[in-house]
């Protein structure tokens, strides 16, 4: 580890949890037979483990059974599933799909992909929160509509769309619903029940377990859901997922949750004041410095803030102490602006000098009250030459 650096990009990957490295080290060497090898004891030891950490995820998003918990290689593959799934078991229904603007790319491009096979997507906007209006969303839909896909926070401001009502909305027009909770899980209090979800995305890396592990709720009740699998050759995970199960990794999916959700008020309480602290460190600190999204409506630990008169990718590269993000891609020669910030009516040289600042379980008032002074002092050195 760099130990100079201050990491402030946990929307990006998060560190595991020491906890959630010694919940799963047993999975890598002792209890490590394959979980359908059911022939043998150690098999079936590995099976009963695999099962006893779908039943955590599962009781800890609110599921009603832990049939409903499809284990993923993370939220991309989640989302693609939950799309593409839909899709190809249930095009009987209709051909026509609702999501919005600022979805993560996991989502947004295999909308793509279906669109180029007879589907038709509506994409609506979003106002300068960064918040969809519920009218607009409401008259998107269509008798024809099979599918919303709607992501409870952003991961570039951490603005919180407003999944309960357009579930509610989604059901009455007959519509199923599906949430990217890749940013949510672990940070805000909510589940799949009080949602009234059908299809719920979730990472293990945003929430202190490894990447490479993550799952899909998938409703099993009222009735059950028809999904396609992606991956096919095997009967795994109730045939939605084929090979075989990452066992360490769902053993460390199921601990994060159990550690998240054992504090999880306090810990909203703790980094909300961090993230004002740091937010308010620079803003105090600066002129034409503004807050992109909606301050109200957004997740406890993210910031995005824009600096007039600079370029981002200057102000990163004069940044090396600090592990930020810039809302453009930087590719050096020409940095594009974030297709967030402008969906949101941002100024497109503003959307070009944003960071984002997420804070999380490891950030300390010393690191944000250093990384506000810090940001100040480029920020000011970068507009005087
Ligand atoms: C990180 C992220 C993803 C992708 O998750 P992976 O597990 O890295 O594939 C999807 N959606 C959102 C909102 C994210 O923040």
């Amino acid at each position: 580890m760099t130990t100079d650096v201050i990491y402030l990009d946990y929307n990006a990957s998060t560190p595991c949890d020491p906890r959630v490295v010694e919940a799963m080290l047993p999975y890598l060497t002792g209890i490590f037979a394959n979980p359908s090898s059911r022939h043998h004891q150690p098999g079936r030891d590995a099976f009963t483990a695999l099962e006893e950490a779908r039943s955590t995820v599962a009781r800890l998003l609110g599921a009603t059974s832990a049939t409903e918990i499809v284990f993923t290689s993370g939220a991309t593959e989640g989302n693609n599933l939950a799309l593409m799934g839909v899709a190809g078991a249930q095009a009987g229904r209709g051909r026509h799909i609702v999501t919005q603007v600022t979805e993560h790319p996991s989502v947004l491009e295999p909308l793509i992909h279906l669109r180029s096979s007879g589907w038709d997507v509506t994409e609506i906007g979003v106002n300068s929160d960064g918040r969809i209006q519920l009218d607009e969303l409401s008259d998107a839909l269509r008798d024809d509509t099979v599918l919303i896909s709607l992501m409870l926070a952003n991961n570039e401001t951490g603005a919180l769309q407003p999944v309960a009502q357009v579930a509610e909305l989604a059901h009455e027009r007959g519509a199923l619903i599906h949430c990217d909770a890749a940013q949510a899980v672990g940070k805000l209090a909510f589940d799949v029940a009080t949602l009234n979800i059908d299809l719920l995305t979730l990472s293990g890396h945003k929430l202190y377990a490894p990447k490479g592990i993550g799952a899909l709720f998938v409703r099993r009740s009222r009735p059950p859901l028809r999904l396609a699998p992606l991956v096919r050759g095997g009967d795994h995970e109730h045939g939605l997922r084929s090979g075989t199960p990452n066992l360490p990794g769902a053993v460390a999916l199921a601990r994060a949750l159990e550690i998240a959700f054992g504090n999880l008020e306090a810990e909203m309480g703790r980094l909300a004041d961090l993230r004002d602290r740091l937010e308010a460190g620079v803003v105090d600190g600066l002129n034409g410095c503004s807050v992109n999204g909606s301050r109200a409506h957004r997740l406890p630990g993210t910031t995005n803030l824009s600096f007039a008169g600079i370029e981002g990718n200057a102000l990163l590269a004069s940044l090396p102490d600090l592990a930020v993000s810039t809302g453009s891609a930087c590719t050096s020669a020409h940095p594009q602006a974030s297709p967030v910030l402008l969906a949101m009516g941002v100024q497109p040289a503003l959307a070009k000098a944003s960071l984002r600042l997420s804070v999380g379980r490891f950030t300390t008032t010393e690191d944000v009250d250093r990384a506000a002074v810090r940001i100040v002092e480029e920020v000011t050195r970068l507009r005087s030459i």
